[in-house]
């Protein structure tokens, strides 16, 4: 890869894959690296993710808030991947230290992890000239066998969410001063964007049912395509079964298309299963008592070998121009 034509996050990770790869040691019991939510070694799934301020958060944000999202982004990787919470490391660095501040923040985290099971074995603490930078690296139990990745989706699966999309980045909006709503659907909806609920039990239910998952961080568009092109299919997907919430349908068209497609930060599963799995898949998630929404189906990709989304709308292709106006509206996380 050229470097100087990096212009992604993506770009950079595909430049360090591609240096690991023509490195000598490969490790056999690695049974999946780089490009899924999570690695698997033996049967372990681990994930890391960093949060930063002024990026993934604001300075005035709730600290319980932050610890419990600090870990529920890095828990929705392994429910992406179908894992169990097992144990997870603790990168913290500081400007200051503010007793109160870091008494709620670690309440925020241990509430979380206590749900869950999963215990906190270690880290690492500095001081940081500025930002608060927060990394936490997640560890789960999977069967490597029934792991959920994003290469295996297959031509006819049905495409499923779990919840409702948009709330998170409605409330971005609103904070940013972009697209005013009002106060009760305002804290509806920051409580989306700060206290995510990661879709562990349902990822783990979907193992040996679902074909392919992932977790939406960057906005359904964008997930989606990491499914579609680590498994080299196509998908097309209906605007009317996308499902959002009250909130959201309140707001005007380009606003409700801008935070469903594309808003981040839902920590919703987005998988594809077989058209025979439809009623074990709702079973399960009724079972669970999680909303999921049928929104599409992938196909075959076209003869350019080029993973796309089609997005239909009554009956007719959403103008791509318009979604691609969405895209580059989008709210940059790197
Ligand atoms: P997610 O949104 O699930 O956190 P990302 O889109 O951030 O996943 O990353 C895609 C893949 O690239 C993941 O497998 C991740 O582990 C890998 N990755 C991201 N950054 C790096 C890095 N700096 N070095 C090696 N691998 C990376
Ligand atoms: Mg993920």
């Amino acid at each position: 890869m050229n470097i100087e034509n990096m212009k992604s996050e993506f770009d950079i990770i595909e430049l360090l894959k591609l240096t690991s790869r023509t490195s000598i040691s490969r490790n056999l019991d690695i049974k999946l690296g780089i490009g899924d939510d999570c690695a698997i070694f033996s049967n372990y799934a681990i994930s890391t993710d960093l949060l930063i301020e002024h990026v993934h958060f604001f300075s005035d944000v709730n600290p319980y808030n932050l610890g419990h999202k600090s870990l529920a982004v890095n828990l929705s990787d392994l429910a992406a991947i179908g894992a169990k919470p097992h144990s997870f490391l603790l990168g913290l660095s500081l400007p200051n230290i503010n007793n109160i501040w870091l008494k709620n923040f670690s309440h925020g985290i241990i509430n979380l992890a206590n749900i869950h099971n999963c215990q906190l074995i270690g880290g690492d603490t500095t001081s940081s000239k500025s930002n608060i930078v927060i990394s936490i690296t997640v560890i789960g139990t999977i069967d490597s066998n029934l792991a959920l990745k994003r290469s295996n989706a297959q031509i006819n699966d049905d495409i499923w969410i779990s919840g409702l999309l948009g709330n998170s980045r409605l409330a971005l909006e609103h904070k940013l001063g972009k697209h005013k709503i009002n106060i009760e659907d305002f804290n509806i909806c920051l409580k989306n964007l700060e206290l995510p609920t990661p879709r562990l039990e349902l990822g783990q239910n979907l193992c040996g049912i679902a074909n392919a998952a992932i977790d939406i961080s960057d906005g359904l568009l964008s997930d989606l395509e990491h499914i579609l092109k680590a498994s080299k299919v196509s998908a097309i997907i209906n605007w009317q079964d996308i499902p959002i919430s009250e909130q959201l349908s309140r707001q005007n068209i380009i606003m409700q298309k801008l935070c469903a497609l594309n808003g981040g930060d839902d920590y919703e599963l987005c998988f594809t299963a077989q058209p025979i799995k439809r009623n074990a898949i709702i079973q399960k998630a009724n079972q669970l008592g999680i909303k999921i929404s049928h929104i599409g189906n992938i196909i075959a990709n076209n003869d350019k070998n080029i993973s796309n989304i089609q997005i239909m709308e009554n009956n007719q292709m959403m103008d791509i121009k318009y979604v691609d106006e969405i895209i580059k509206n989008q709210f940059k996380h790197f």
